[in-house]
């Protein structure tokens, strides 16, 4: 989900806030106490912007639909390594199931999301990356199928952005996906400062269209050989206007609780003290929050996606 989203503002709150408090000591403990809040919202799934209710369905011949795909090549844009866990898990272990080939390209290796003062970036890079290895395992996606590429937590939007989507209309070129899974560009990502999922799916957005013509990154032919591709399917996940609905079956769901609960370091207690395994109230907390977030309109579970 990556890290640092919030931070103590000098907003009109702050003016508000220091008035109620009238000695410095209160003062730092309500600053305190606030930052402490922040951190649990900031750590809790409860907090992300993972679904919302369905607009009109968008309609696709069962034929086109993406759950329906077997045997073809499906690429999906993360920002963080779990993020695509938390919106879509079900619909990986879904699309793997069916024979589908699944690329996943991660943009940041999530390395700054921890309260641990003992842990450090690069073994927390380690950590982040073993999780996701073992998440995408339990979704039926090898690791050779996940392609880092590197940046750091929180830093996405600093990169350069010309060179960033080269790498993704690159990654297009290569694996000419009959369907592509990526962030809803805009709304929540902005409202809530969400920086690396800005620039993800702006970028990814982007990489759309400079991978269809090739004048944009001539260098991939001239170089690779790499053809131009026009990407048939979109679909993007944590929008906040979800036209698709993808329904799940209860193995699909039990199989993303699993993923989910793969991404320890993302949860509390590990997020304060690092502690490699899960206690089991907070895999029960999941499934919980997962069977609300993912509750279908037939009654059982699905995922949500808006389709371009
Ligand atoms: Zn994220």
């Amino acid at each position: 989900m990556g890290s640092s989203k919030w931070v103590t503002p000098k907003c009109a709150g702050y003016k508000h806030f220091k008035h109620m408090a009238n000695t410095t000591k209160q003062f730092t403990y309500l600053l305190g106490l606030i930052f402490i809040l922040s951190q649990v919202l900031q750590h809790s799934i409860v907090a992300q912007p993972i679904t919302a209710p369905l607009t009109t369905l968008v309609e696709v011949e069962e034929a086109d639909r993406v759950e329906n795909f077997t045997n073809k090549s499906i690429l999906v844009f993360t920002p963080h390594p779990d993020d695509e866990t938390f919106a879509m898990g079900g619909t990986l272990a879904k699309l793997a199931s069916q024979g589908n080939t699944i690329n996943i390209i991660i943009y940041t290796n999530d390395n700054k999301g921890s309260l641990d003062l003992e842990m450090t970036r690069e073994r927390l890079a380690r950590i982040r990356r073993a999780e996701e290895e073992k998440s995408c395992k339990i979704l039926g996606i090898e690791k050779e199928n996940l392609h880092w590429l590197g940046y750091e937590d929180g830093d996405l939007e600093y990169a350069d952005p010309q060179v960033l989507r080269g790498k993704i209309a690159r990654y297009i070129k290569l694996f000419r996906p009959d369907a592509v899974f990526t962030l809803d560009p805009g709304n929540k990502d902005v409202q809530w400062h969400k920086t690396d999922h800005r620039m993800a799916a702006n970028i990814s957005q982007d990489a759309f269209i400079a991978a269809e013509w090739h004048l944009y990154y001539p260098q991939h032919y001239l170089d690779e050989g790499l053809e131009s591709y026009n990407v048939p399917q979109v679909y993007y996940y944590y929008s906040q206007k979800p036209n698709y609905e993808i329904v799940l079956t209860d193995k699909e769901f039990d199989l993303k609780m699993r993923a989910a609960a793969a991404h320890v370091s993302q949860f509390e207690p590990s997020v304060s003290k690092y502690q490699p395994d899960m206690p089991p109230e907070v895999f029960d907390g999941i499934i919980k929050r997962f069977s609300q977030m993912n509750k279908a309109e037939s009654g059982g579970y699905s995922e949500r996606f808006r389709k371009r």
